[in-house]
C-alpha cells in the first residue's frame, strides 16, 4: 500500500506491506483523515520516529476482518477511535486512555492513517450508517477533544464562555459549547479566515487578539466568563483567560504550549478558580462526538478548507506550520 512515513526532517510517500488484521481486529481502508496540528509539530520538531505512519483523525470502510471479529462486514463504513486503553490501569480508570501503556494509540504509537490501510482493534470501531459519507467520521476525533474540554469546563446554561484560539480545536469547542447550551460565546483569534469560521460555527463575538485587549473588552461589555478554553498555545493566553473568569470559574488549557506559562496563584485562591488541563478524550467522548455528527447537531464538514491526496501530505504538513486561514485539511487516500 501507499503510505506517508516520517523521515529525518519531514515525511515522504512510500510503499509499505498491506497490514493484516489481528485476530481481534480489522483492517480499515482509509476514506478520510484530518491533518492534525499535533502531527505538524511532531514532524517540525523532529519528534516523530523515522518510518512511523502518523494520522489519527480518520474514518473509512472495513477491508479485512480478523478471525474473532466476524460481526464486522467488509465494506461497512466506520469511524475509528485512535485511542485504545486497557480499561483497568490507573490512567484508564481516570478516563485517560491516551496515557495507557498497554494498548497502542493509532497514529501515535501504532501505524496511523496517512496511508491506504490501517489495522484497527475492533473495540475502537464505531459503525456509521451506510448512507453517511465516511468522511463525516473523520471529524469525530477533534470534536471528541472539544467535548471533553467542555465537560471539564462545566459551563452553566446561558453563562458566557470564552474560547481563546480558533484553530480546529477552538472551532470544535465553540460547537461543543453551543451544544451544551452556553450563553454568549466570545472567541479570540488572529487569522481573518479562522475568525470568520468562528462566527459561522456559533461564536457571538469574535475578537482580533492583535487589535482588542480581552480584559478591557470584557470589562466594558460587563462579561464575566464561567468557563474559558485556551486553544491557542500563545504565551500569556492562559493568564489572560484566567483574568476574565467569574468567581468560581474554570479555565481549561487545551492547547499544547511549547513554553512555560506563568500564573498568579493568589487570584486562583481568592476567586475560587479552577485551572485544568484537557488532553484527548475517552471512548464515551468519542461515541458522543459520532452521535452529534450523525444527528447533524454539529456540522464538522463545514470546517473543511481543502482535501489533498496522499502524495500531497508531505508538502501540506509543511504548509500547515503557517496555517494562516486554513482551518481543516483532509487527506483522501
Ligand atoms: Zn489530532
Ligand atoms: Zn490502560
Amino acid at each position: 500500500m501507499r503510505a506517508v512515513v516520517c523521515v529525518p526532517g519531514g515525511t515522504e510517500l512510500t510503499e509499505l506491506p498491506d497490514p493484516e488484521p489481528a485476530p481481534d481486529g480489522v483492517v480499515v481502508s482509509v476514506d478520510a483523515c484530518g491533518l492534525c496540528g499535533s502531527d505538524v509539530h511532531m514532524v517540525e520538531h523532529g519528534r516523530a520516529v523515522p518510518g512511523h505512519v502518523l494520522g489519527h483523525e480518520f474514518a473509512g470502510r472495513i477491508a479485512a476482518v480478523g478471525r474473532n471479529a466476524g460481526r464486522w462486514r467488509i465494506g461497512a463504513p466506520v469511524a475509528v477511535n485512535p485511542l485504545g486503553g486497557c480499561g483497568t490501569c490507573q490512567p484508564c480508570r481516570r478516563q485517560l486512555p491516551f496515557r495507557c501503556a498497554a494498548v497502542p494509540n493509532l497514529g501515535l504509537t501504532a501505524p496511523g492513517a496517512y496511508a491506504e490501510f490501517v489495522a484497527v482493534p475492533q473495540a475502537q470501531l464505531v459503525p456509521l450508517p451506510a448512507e453517511v459519507p465516511p468522511e463525516i467520521g473523520a471529524h469525530a476525533e477533534p470534536l471528541a477533544v472539544a467535548l471533553r474540554a467542555v465537560r471539564l469546563g462545566r459551563p452553566e446554561p446561558a453563562e458566557p464562555a470564552l474560547v481563546y484560539g480558533v484553530g480546529t480545536i477552538g472551532l470544535n469547542v465553540i460547537m461543543a459549547l453551543r451544544q451544551a447550551g452556553a450563553g454568549t460565546i466570545v472567541a479570540v483569534g488572529r487569522s481573518a479566515g479562522r475568525r470568520a469560521a468562528a462566527g459561522a460555527v456559533g461564536a457571538d463575538v469574535v475578537l482580533d487578539s492583535r487589535v482588542t485587549d480581552l480584559a478591557s473588552y470584557a470589562a466594558e461589555a460587563g462579561l464575566a466568563f464561567g468557563s474559558g478554553y485556551e486553544c491557542s498555545a500563545s504565551v500569556g493566553a492562559l493568564a489572560e483567560t484566567v483574568a476574565v473568569l467569574a468567581p468560581g470559574g474554570v479555565a481549561v488549557q487545551v492547547a499544547l504550549n511549547s513554553a512555560p506559562e506563568t500564573l498568579d496563584a493568589r487570584g486562583l485562591v481568592g476567586r475560587g478558580l479552577t485551572v485544568v488541563g484537557s488532553c484527548a478524550f475517552d471512548a464515551e467522548d468519542y461515541r458522543q462526538a459520532v452521535a452529534h455528527l450523525l444527528a447533524g447537531r454539529v456540522a464538522g464538514a463545514d470546517l473543511i478548507s481543502e482535501r489533498v491526496s496522499l502524495e500531497q501530505v508531505p508538502e501540506t504538513l509543511v504548509r500547515l506550520r503557517r496555517p494562516g486561514d486554513l482551518v481543516r485539511v483532509l487527506v483522501r487516500p
